[in-house]
């Protein structure tokens, strides 16, 4: 499938998921929008938000264009409301967070690299601990995949802080290093196949929904999904002749 009709860039889907990353179910459209934009915001600033790598990514636009592309977003599954108490909030879908993985584990290795240009020796790595275990095992394969011997004393320093799962693969990827394995050429191109075929995202359709009373297929269109995911409702499951017969029921 091509992406040329998508109306935001494989980059710019990046940029809204890391400004995502710094709000997840802390902050909703408006927040996130304002991230992008580089606002001055006073909550903006309180968060620290402005420290945000992509913090006025968007500044040559207004807020409210910027705020058509966070719904593209989620108009497009890369991203999610979830309601914490009445407030929406905005949380990463699995395709979402399947990309911004993919370019927060890359993040991550890069700090790794400026690590060892600036000499530091013993970094604490408790920052990597209680984190999401996917996005660890994806951090040490590419850690391993440097082949990297500088990152081993990094690796040691890991190990001694993370629990035993982690720690046996912190175990391999050093195993893997010392050894120099060839590296699995394969499992890389099939991962980063996988990142690419998120990234082109499927148009969202009006869905045919059955109706639980009528058993008749009813259509539910887009801007109705928009609606009950921004309201937090889920799907509903009568046709909108039968819905108005149950509440003239009450
Ligand atoms: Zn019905």
């Amino acid at each position: 499938m091509e992406n040329t009709e998508s109306y935001l860039s494989d980059r710019d889907i990046m940029a809204i998921l890391r400004a995502a990353d710094e709000i997840i179910a802390r902050g909703g459209r408006s927040l996130l929008a304002k991230i992008l934009k580089g606002s001055k915001d006073k909550k903006v600033l309180e968060l620290g938000l402005d420290q945000c790598p992509v913090y006025g990514y968007f500044r040559h636009e207004t807020l409210k264009n910027i705020l058509k592309k966070v719904d593209w977003m989620i108009d497009y599954d890369f991203l999610d409301i979830e309601y914490v108490g009445k407030l929406p909030m905005i949380v990463f879908t699995e395709r979402g967070w399947e990309i911004h993985k993919d370019q927060y584990t890359d993040e991550l290795l890069q700090e790794w690299e400026e690590w060892l240009e600036k000499g530091i020796q013993n970094p604490d790595m408790t920052y990597l601990k209680e984190r999401d275990r996917g996005m660890i095992v994806l951090l040490l394969e590419k850690i391993g995949e440097t082949r990297d011997k500088r990152f081993i004393p990094y690796l040691k320093e890991w190990e001694k802080v993370d629990y035993k799962k982690v720690k046996a693969k912190i175990r391999q990827v050093i195993q893997m290093i010392e050894s120099d394995e060839p590296l699995d050429h394969e499992a890389i191109h099939v991962r980063q196949m996988a990142i690419k075929e998120a990234l082109q995202g499927e148009e969202p359709g009006d869905l045919r929904l059955k109706c639980w009373d009528c058993g008749k297929r009813f259509t539910f269109s887009i801007d109705e999904q928009r609606f009950f995911k921004q309201k937090g409702y889920s799907y509903p499951k009568r046709c909108k002749s039968c819905r108005g017969r149950r509440k003239n029921w009450v």
